[in-house]
């Protein structure tokens, strides 16, 4: 679904991905863990096209998106769910999910409606909160509109960055069953998480970046008993949530 090679980029004269090559199979949840600053957000930012990559390459669904237009990435199925939700706040949840819906217009697939109800069913919050200002919601709330957003654009493969950033650990929890029934759904994930013992406990594969290197590339299972990754990712601490997808 998702091949990134050799990948480098960064800001202007800063590099900040250095060769970094992940993959991400159909059907997969991967997850990529790293300390603040290891480039995580930037390489997501380098394979949706908003930060254009200096070496490398990156292949979505067969096809050679390194230096496509975000846009066009976007029409094509690959969707991010961006960190710190970046929903509209001037505007309510409908026309928040009205806007992500546009990618669906744009391909003659229809206007969304079906697609909103079933946003409803899983977010049955934002359901109750349809016409309040998006800006007013919790962040929580806010972070389901933000994945409902990118599921109006029917994506085939769903980026997320840091979607338990300041969210209570029940919230957590439920976000991340979510995700778990997404890829049951058939959507594809590629998640970015500082809270590595969450993004594991859910994850099939993950991938460990460390200033901008891929360093570890690992089944879940095997990075949840890696002692170095347990050192430094997760507190030492036995895998507790393990589990969310059987709730
Ligand atoms: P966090 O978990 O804290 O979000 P991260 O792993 O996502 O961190 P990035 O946000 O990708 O890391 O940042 C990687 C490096 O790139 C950092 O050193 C950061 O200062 C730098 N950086 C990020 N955005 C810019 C920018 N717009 N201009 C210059 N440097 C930037």
């Amino acid at each position: 679904m998702l091949r990134v090679k050799n990948l480098e980029s960064g800001y202007d004269s800063i590099k900040v991905i250095r060769k970094a090559s992940i993959h991400v199979n159909h059907g997969e949840i991967v997850t990529i863990i790293g300390a603040n600053g290891a480039g995580k957000t930037t390489l997501l930012k380098t394979i949706t096209g908003l930060i254009t990559p200096q070496r490398g390459e990156i292949h979505f669904d067969g096809k050679d998106i390194t230096r496509l237009a975000t846009e066009k990435i976007a029409f094509l199925g690959c969707s991010l769910v961006p960190e710190g939700r970046q929903v509209f706040a001037p505007m309510t949840v409908r026309e928040n999910l009205i806007l992500g819906g546009y990618l669906q217009v744009k391909r003659g697939e229809g206007g969304g409606e079906e697609d909103m109800e079933k946003i409803f069913d899983l977010f049955p919050r934002l359901r109750e909160r349809e016409s309040q200002l998006a800006g007013t919601l919790s962040g929580g709330e806010q972070q389901m509109l933000a994945i409902g957003r990118a599921l109006m654009g029917r994506p085939k493969l769903i980026m997320m960055d840091e979607p338990s950033m300041g969210l209570a650990p029940l919230i957590v929890k439920d976000i991340f069953s979510i995700v778990c029934k997404l890829r049951d759904s058939g959507i594809t994930v590629l998640l970015v998480e500082q809270n590595a013992k969450a993004a594991l406990a859910i994850a099939d594969r993950g991938y460990v970046l460390e200033t901008g290197r891929v360093i570890l590339e690992e089944s879940a299972q095997e990075l949840l008993q890696n002692k170095d990754v347990q050192r430094a990712y997760l507190g030492r601490e036995k895998r507790k949530s393990a589990g969310v997808c059987r709730t």
